[in-house]
């Protein structure tokens, strides 16, 4: 018999649909559990940010500001956003922050939308150099009509040539300034073009997105205070919650923070998913009690993790500059624009390891890149100690380097990551798992 309203028992074949669903979804749990998850712009959740995020706020709606909403309701909600917009002024050193934006894209939408008008001229880092797609005509920078100069590169240092790059900026004379890439192994030296910017009427605007936990665990740079008017982010890249993103600014000018405002709700959100919002609350909460510890254990990791695979004999960039001051590594692993790079994640993963291949300064093809980008910030959340980078960097020698077989390293793979299923840096004393099965 069909329920008269249709919904229960399914047919079979609906129900098929939905194991096949339920399946994959514990499948890719389970690639994750047993693997090692290196995607640099990835991360893991703590027990408490799952439970808020799969809580009855999913279904809900708060559009506005705590204490000033179009629908009943909101009052928890009111508590949990106020007291996330304190928390996220706390742990950046913000007198401004807005919590709402549903990504690192949309928070760039939406500065755009405050920062300049179509048809304004803007500096940023080519997505050659590193730059993300947000930063190009292709995406945030395209949707929003800005002329796009990008910036001279020093590929020895990677990051922006600073006297050609002021140059640039005094010629260009943009309306914005971006800084900061998606490849992203040192801080941008930001003072100086922040000051030659100041000079023409530019705003300085920084992207975060996936050095946010870093910055604000005090372990890479600190923009609000090197010249940059406005900080976006994402909250799920090196800062360890759910997806999501953050606005942020050190200025004071209530004219500027309601602009500001104005561009998430009503500018690019309606619904802002205030179960994720309430999520990144907690991983506020969180992380200052221990952000400073995972930022800094997180930068260790990553040095250990080049210095390993360099010593294991790998082309590991940068060296001149120690590798990486970020939680991300950099490989080379053949000729420019060969494919090596992508032959070489498929080997990984093959073995149980999740990375993505990369273009790497001279590379031109962005899917036959001779690089990999590699993140260990996951791993150092559950637990990863510089020892257990060097075993990592072992089984990438044994897969790329020796040609084991990578289903033989697999299971050397999955017996390490066994021994590291809690997610540490959390309220999380009951132990549970990082990864639920
Ligand atoms: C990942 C990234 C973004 C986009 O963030 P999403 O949350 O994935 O939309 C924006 N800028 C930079 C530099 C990034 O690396």
């Amino acid at each position: 018999m069909t329920h008269p309203a249709g919904g229960w028992p399914a047919t079979s074949e609906h129900l098929q649909l939905a194991s096949t669903v339920r399946d994959a979804v514990k499948s890719s749990g389970e690639l994750y559990r047993l693997g090692l998850g290196m995607i640099a712009s990835e991360n893991i959740v703590s027990p408490a940010v799952r439970d808020i995020v799969s809580s009855d706020l999913h279904g809900r709606y708060a559009e506005g500001l705590p204490g000033k909403r179009y629908y009943q309701g909101c009052d928890d909600f009111d508590t949990i956003e106020a007291l996330g917009i304190d928390l996220a002024q706390q742990v950046f050193g913000a007198s401004f922050a807005n919590i709402q934006s549903v990504s690192g894209t949309v928070s760039n939408i939406g500065a755009l939308k405050a920062l300049a008008k179509p048809g304004d001229a803007i500096t940023a880092v080519s997505t050659a150099d590193g730059g993300h797609i947000s930063h190009a005509r292709m995406g945030a920078v395209g949707l929003r009509d800005l002329n796009l100069t990008t910036y001279p590169w020093d590929e020895e240092r990677m990051e922006p040539d600073v006297d050609a790059a002021c140059k640039t900026i005094r010629e260009v004379q943009p309306k914005v300034a971006l800084f900061g890439q998606s490849v992203f192994l040192f801080p941008t030296p930001l003072e100086e073009m922040a000051a030659a910017a100041k000079e023409v009427g530019a705003s300085v605007m920084y992207d975060g997105a996936h050095v946010l936990g870093l910055i604000a665990g005090g372990q890479f740079q600190d923009p609000l205070r090197e010249g940059a008017d406005l900080m976006t982010g994402s909250s799920h890249k090196t800062f360890p919650g759910p997806q999501g993103g953050f606005l942020l600014s050190s200025s004071e000018d209530p004219a500027f923070q309601r602009r500001l405002n104005n561009a998430m709700f009503p500018g690019v959100c309606s619904s802002y998913h205030l179960h994720h919002v309430a999520g990144k609350v907690m991983a506020l909460a969180e992380f200052m009690e221990y952000g400073e510890a995972y930022a800094k254990d997180t930068v260790t990791n990553a040095q250990a993790f080049a210095a390993a695979l360099a010593s294991e004999g790998f082309d590991v960039l940068a060296e001149g500059r120690g590798y990486t001051a970020s939680h991300q590594v950099l490989t080379r692993h053949g000729d420019l624009d060969s494919g090596a790079g992508a032959k070489a994640a498929k080997q990984l993963e093959d073995a149980g390891i999740i990375t993505n291949m990369n273009m790497l300064p001279g590379d031109t093809k962005a899917l036959s890149p001779s690089g990999l980008r590699l993140g260990v910030q996951e791993l150092t959340r559950v637990g990863f100690t510089p020892g257990d980078m060097e075993e990592v960097a072992r089984f990438y020698a044994r897969v790329l380097l020796a040609g084991e077989d990578p289903s033989d390293v697999r299971k050397d793979v999955h017996a390490l990551k066994l021994n590291h299923q809690t997610v540490r840096y959390c309220f999380n004393d009951d132990g549970r798992s990082g990864y639920p099965e």
